[in-house]
């Protein structure tokens, strides 16, 4: 075989798994009892999850220096996956920012549960993304709506979750989603639970189904979407950094600069 073809093919998809890892490590009963289900931590069980041959698959929390992203190493991502719930806060803003621009260049990110308030979710939608909710173990039916999209590929058009945390419309999001599942709960709310957009050069997808106090990264339909997701959300290509400001014009400007005479340059620090 072609050496390039070879080695093109032997390219591993970089994944970085963030969590903010903090239910996890609460001390208390309710920490405990969300050990038992993930007593690594949600980001470590979906690494061992959703292992596979062409996946690179590392892990990075808040609690990580530079939040578990410094800029070299968010550069070398391809598809970021982003838990979190209790410490959006907590995320800097410029990390936000720098997720927003990478995924404008072509990254996939993938936001799982409550991640819909967090920054670079909220960043990117521009909208509130607020919801319904309501936590008492009841059961879920995801439905899948976009029959034949590949983030539904081996998916069953329905399947049930059998505990878990409502989340329910109206949901805050932009227009132009697509709605790749919607969830029906025992109590009564429908909800979009899995939606993908475009921004940029990058594909977005949103996927409710994850409280922690529930087992449902384990359940092997939620992983399929998971995995399907982040070969859905690899980019072909990153689009290079774009530079801004454009002081040599391509056609000659023929027009008086009525401010020649004056320094400009102090407002564009
Ligand atoms: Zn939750």
């Amino acid at each position: 075989m072609d050496k390039k073809i070879k080695s093109q093919m032997d390219k591993k998809i970089k994944i970085v798994i963030w969590n903010e890892f903090v239910h996890e490590r609460e001390n208390n009963a309710l920490g405990d009892y969300i050990r038992t289900i993930y007593p690594d931590g949600i980001h470590r069980h979906l690494a061992h999850a959703l292992a596979a041959q062409d996946l690179q698959i590392t892990t990075a929390t808040l609690q990580d220096e530079a939040q578990g992203l410094p800029p070299e190493r968010l550069d070398d991502t391809d598809v970021l996956l982003w838990w979190g719930h209790c410490a959006h806060d907590q995320v800097e803003d410029a990390l936000a920012e720098r997720i927003a621009l990478r995924v404008f260049r072509g990254m996939g990110l993938i936001v799982l549960h409550s991640g819909h308030l967090s920054k670079p979710f909220r960043r990117l939608m521009g909208t509130p993304c607020r919801l319904r909710w309501r936590e008492v173990g009841e059961k879920e039916r995801v439905w899948v709506c976009a029959t034949g999209h590949p983030i539904v590929q081996g998916v069953p058009e329905s399947f049930v979750l059998p505990h878990s945390e409502m989340y329910g419309e109206p949901f805050d999001l932009p227009g132009d989603g697509q709605v790749i599942t919607m969830s029906w709960y025992e109590g009564g709310n429908v909800f979009r639970s899995g939606m993908a957009f475009q921004r940029g050069a990058g594909r977005i997808f949103y996927f409710s189904p994850g409280h922690e106090t529930y087992p449902i990264y384990h359940d092997s339909n939620v992983l399929t979407i998971l995995g399907n997701a982040i070969r859905w959300g690899t980019p072909t290509a990153i689009v290079p950094e774009r530079v801004t400001p454009s002081p040599v014009s391509v056609e000659p400007i023929h027009t008086a600069n009525p401010l020649a005479n004056l320094d400009t340059s102090a407002l564009h620090q």
